[in-house]
């Protein structure tokens, strides 16, 4: 790898060029850059990344459960940026794709043949009042604040009865799951510690059911019973009031809009999300709400710009927003991507599988994988609808390990690697 890391480098040299360029180097764009170089060693690639830290999301329920510490899901981002590729460290403030650039906060204009665009997903914070001010304190939690979860944590252990609710937006966010899954975990956390009977738990979400793809929700319906947890459906938490401990919702029943107050002793919060801002203001943006790179949902390939493509959290792809399903959509990339610099048909379809491991306890998992068809996609011939303690320990044990070993280096998906690994 070479990193063109440095105030000095970067300011100086106010114009470079690559074949190549990939905004962003999260899971989404380290694979990709993997997969590229897997195919062709020649290929001249620059990954724009701010970051020296890269993190494995998904890691951050186990942190918020307390199965896991923060710092077991961080590794230094230089480990992971492929050799033979250039690291320019800074961030991506302006695109201009009718020229084949884009411009960078430290002043750098960076012109290239094709470009990769995944910045991932941007946090509104400021879309729900008093949240910022409020989040890391006072019973305020979030597990998509970036070390947020070890406060989830503490927040749980802390809880002595009352009110916990936890909440979903009305937005796409990453990994649909995840605003569930801590609230399973916490429920059991306060029963081993004797609370729970002095909790009144609530699922607040602004959707209108407790999951998104219909077949898994009977399953998550028993859950939610067996557990004695309250669902509250088109609940879109707005305000939060942490003087009082007080949460503002909007609730619409019928078409009408009423505002309701619910007092809270704990609430962990999952917030609005959509696309990066710079994203938004650029004509990468897809019209409409969420702002995200207009790509075609087969081939990854923007809609108006044939030389750009775009996978993961930023991209308009209408699938649920996971690492999971970067690991089939990044295949599909680099196949296309190759096919239109060689002059070829794109053949390669994405089919929309994503992946949530809905952890509905210890040692319990329904491995949720689905398409765009919203039906179950399986990976292995078992009811994917049960809860399982293999898929618990695919959950801990397994994923984490092929995410950092696997499918950051460019290797196969995971479907086959879990498949082998089984038939060992
Ligand atoms: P990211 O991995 O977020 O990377 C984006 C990168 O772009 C970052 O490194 C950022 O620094 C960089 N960047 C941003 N803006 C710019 C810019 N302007 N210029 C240059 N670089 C920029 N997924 C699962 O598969 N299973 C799970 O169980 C799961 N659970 C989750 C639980 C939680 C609590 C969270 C938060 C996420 C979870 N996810 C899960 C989702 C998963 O982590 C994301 O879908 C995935 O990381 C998205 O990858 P990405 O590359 O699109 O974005």
């Amino acid at each position: 790898m070479t990193a063109l890391q440095s105030t000095a480098e970067t300011t100086s040299k106010s114009s470079i060029s690559h074949q190549i360029v990939i905004v962003g180097g999260g899971s989404a764009g380290i694979t990709v850059a993997a997969q590229l170089h897997k195919q062709e060693q020649s290929l001249d690639i620059l990954i724009i990344e701010p970051s020296n830290q890269h993190y494995y999301q998904p890691g951050w329920t186990l942190v918020g459960g307390g199965y896991i510490p923060f710092e077991a899901t961080v590794q230094s981002q230089e480990k992971y940026i492929p050799s033979d590729t250039t690291w320019l460290q800074d961030t991506v403030i302006q695109f201009d794709p009718d020229n084949n650039s884009l411009r960078t906060q430290k002043g750098t204009r960076v012109a290239y043949d094709y470009l990769v665009v995944c910045p991932g997903i941007q946090i509104d914070w400021d879309q729900i009042k008093g949240l910022k001010d409020s989040l890391g304190k006072g019973g305020v939690c979030s597990n998509y604040a970036v070390e947020g979860a070890t406060y989830t944590w503490e927040t749980i252990q802390q809880f002595k009865g009352g009110n916990a609710l936890f909440t979903y937006p009305a937005t796409p966010i990453k990994c649909a799951g995840a605003p569930q899954k801590i609230m399973y975990l916490a429920e059991e956390a306060f029963d081993r510690r004797g609370v729970r009977r002095k909790a009144n738990i609530s699922y607040c979400t602004a959707t209108g059911k407790i999951f998104g793809v219909d077949a898994f929700v009977p399953a998550l319906m028993t859950v939610i019973q067996r557990k004695g947890i309250n669902l509250k459906t088109s609940h879109n938490l707005k305000e939060i009031h942490s003087s009082e401990k007080i949460a503002v919702f909007e609730v619409k029943t019928g078409g009408e809009a009423e505002t309701i107050s619910i007092p809270y002793d704990m609430i962990h919060v999952t917030p609005p999300m959509s696309a990066p801002d710079v994203i938004k203001q650029s004509p990468l943006s897809v019209e409409g709400p969420g702002g995200w790179v207009d790509v075609d949902k087969y081939t990854t390939q923007h809609n108006r710009y044939p030389n750009i493509f775009s996978v993961g959290d930023a991209s308009s792809l209408p699938t649920s927003k996971t690492a999971a399903a970067i690991r089939r959509e990044a295949p599909v990339l680099v196949q296309n991507l190759m096919a239109y610099i060689n002059q070829r048909t794109l053949t390669a379809k994405y089919n929309g599988y994503s992946c949530c491991p809905l952890i509905t306890g210890y040692k319990k998992t329904i491995l949720a994988e689905f398409d765009y068809e919203g039906e179950p996609y399986p990976s292995f011939p078992l009811d994917p609808t049960l809860e399982r303690t293999s898929m618990w320990m695919l959950k801990r044990y397994v994923l984490p390990w092929v995410y950092w070993n696997r499918m950051l280096k460019g290797d196969e998906h995971e479907g086959n690697i879990i498949r082998r690994l089984f038939a060992q």
